[in-house]
C-alpha cells in the first residue's frame, strides 16, 4: 500500500511526503528534480529521478513497490511563466499527466489526488468563490490544469479510477518543524520573494499592480499553510481507501490578504524594513481569488491547524533563515 507521489522533491510534494512518513505510510517519489531538490526527500525515502510521463518507469516503480495511490504533485506552476511558454505549461501539466495517469492505469493502480489549482476560477465574479461557479481560467497555467482535472473526469467514467482533484490556493509557509519548506530557485511567490528581501537576499521586492478594484488597490489571495495543505491530501487518500467518491474540493482558509497586508506581516515577523517599489501589473494576475473553504472540512474532516498569516510567515521565514 505504497503512495506514489510525483514531484515529492518539491515545495508541496516533499511535505506531503512528510505527511505520508507522520502518519506511518509508504511512500515512492517519482522527480525530475528540475526544480525540486534530492535533500527534500527524508532518507529511507525511495527516489526515483525520471520524468512523470515515462510508462514504461512508471509500471516498473507501481510493481516494485506496491503502489496502491498516485498523488499527482509534479507541475510548472508561475502564471506568467505560463503565459510566457504556453505549450510548455501544456506538455508539463496536461500531456504529461495523461501519460501519467495510463500508465498508472495499466498498472491497476485507480486512487489518484490531482493537485490543481485556484487559478482554474480565472477572474471569479464571486468571492469568495465555491467549486461550483464554472471554471474560466485566464492564463495558460490554470487552462493547462483545468484540463487535467477534465481528463480525469471523463476517464474515470470508463476507467476503474477515483480520484480527488485539490484546488489550492496560494500556498506558503514550511513544515512547522523545520525539515522542508520552499527552496525552488528564482522563486516568485510573494511570501517567498518577501522573506528573502527581509533576509538580504534580493535587495527588496516590487508589488506588481497597485490599481486593482480592492480595498487598497493591491492583489487579494487566499494564503494557506503548506503543512495544513499536505493533510487535506492524507484526509483525501483516506477518503479514496474507504471507497469515497470522486470530489473536487477547494484547499483555502476562506479568507484574502492584499499584498501590501502580506508585505506588512513579513516586515514586522522579521523586524526588517526592506525596499518596496510599485511596479505595473503583472500579466495573467486576477484582482482576488478567495476560496470559499466549507466543502473541504465538511466532507473530508479536515480542521486546518494554522490558519494564521503571522504563523504561515514565521514559518517560512524560519526555513529561508536556515536556508541561509
Ligand atoms: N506579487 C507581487 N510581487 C512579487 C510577487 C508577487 O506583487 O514579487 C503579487 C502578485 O502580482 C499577486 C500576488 O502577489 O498579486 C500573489 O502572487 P504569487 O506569485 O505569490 O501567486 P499567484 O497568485 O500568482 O499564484
Amino acid at each position: 500500500m505504497t503512495v506514489l507521489v510525483t514531484g515529492g522533491a518539491g515545495y508541496i510534494g516533499s511535505h506531503m511526503v512528510l505527511a505520508l512518513r507522520d502518519s506511518g505510510e509508504r511512500v515512492v517519489v517519482l522527480d525530475d528534480l528540475s526544480t525540486g531538490h534530492r535533500d527534500a526527500v527524508p532518507e529511507g525515502v525511495p527516489l526515483i529521478i525520471g520524468d512523470v510521463s515515462d510508462q514504461a518507469l512508471v509500471r516498473d516503480i507501481v510493481a516494485q513497490h506496491g503502489v496502491s495511490a498516485l498523488a499527482h504533485f509534479a507541475a510548472r506552476i508561475v502564471v506568467p511563466d505560463s503565459v510566457a511558454d504556453p505549450l510548455g505549461y501544456y506538455e508539463a501539466n496536461t500531456v504529461k499527466t495523461r501519460a501519467l495517469i495510463a500508465a498508472v492505469q495499466d498498472a491497476g493502480v485507480g486512487q489518484v489526488i490531482f493537485s490543481s489549482t485556484a487559478a482554474i476560477y480565472g477572474e471569479p465574479e464571486e468571492s469568495p468563490v465555491s467549486e461550483e461557479v464554472p471554471p474560466a481560467p485566464i492564463n495558460p497555467y490554470g487552462r493547462s490544469k483545468l484540463m487535467s482535472e477534465w481528463m480525469l473526469a471523463d476517464a474515470a467514467h470508463v476507467l476503474p479510477l477515483r480520484y480527488v482533484v485539490l484546488r489550492y490556493f496560494n500556498v506558503a509557509g514550511a513544515d512547522p518543524q523545520g525539515r522542508s519548506g520552499q527552496s525552488t530557485p528564482n522563486a516568485t511567490h510573494l511570501i517567498k520573494v518577501a522573506c528573502e528581501a527581509a533576509l538580504g537576499k534580493r535587495p527588496g521586492l516590487s508589488i506588481f499592480g497597485t490599481d486593482y478594484p480592492t480595498p487598497d488597490g493591491t492583489c487579494l489571495r487566499d494564503y494557506i499553510h503548506v503543512t495544513d495543505l499536505a493533510d487535506a491530501h492524507l484526509r483525501a487518500l483516506a477518503h479514496l481507501r474507504g471507497g469515497g467518491d470522486n470530489l473536487v474540493l477547494n484547499c483555502g482558509y476562506g479568507h484574502g490578504f492584499s499584498v501590501r497586508e502580506v508585505i506588512a506581516m513579513v516586515k514586522r515577523v522579521s523586524g526588517s524594513d526592506f525596499p518596496v517599489t510599485e511596479a505595473p501589473r503583472r500579466a495573467g494576475d486576477p484582482a482576488a481569488l478567495v476560496s470559499r473553504a466549507d466543502k473541504l472540512p465538511g466532507l473530508l474532516g479536515w480542521k486546518p491547524r494554522h490558519d494564521d498569516l503571522e504563523t504561515i510567515v514565521r514559518h517560512a521565514l524560519e526555513w529561508e533563515r536556515r536556508r541561509a
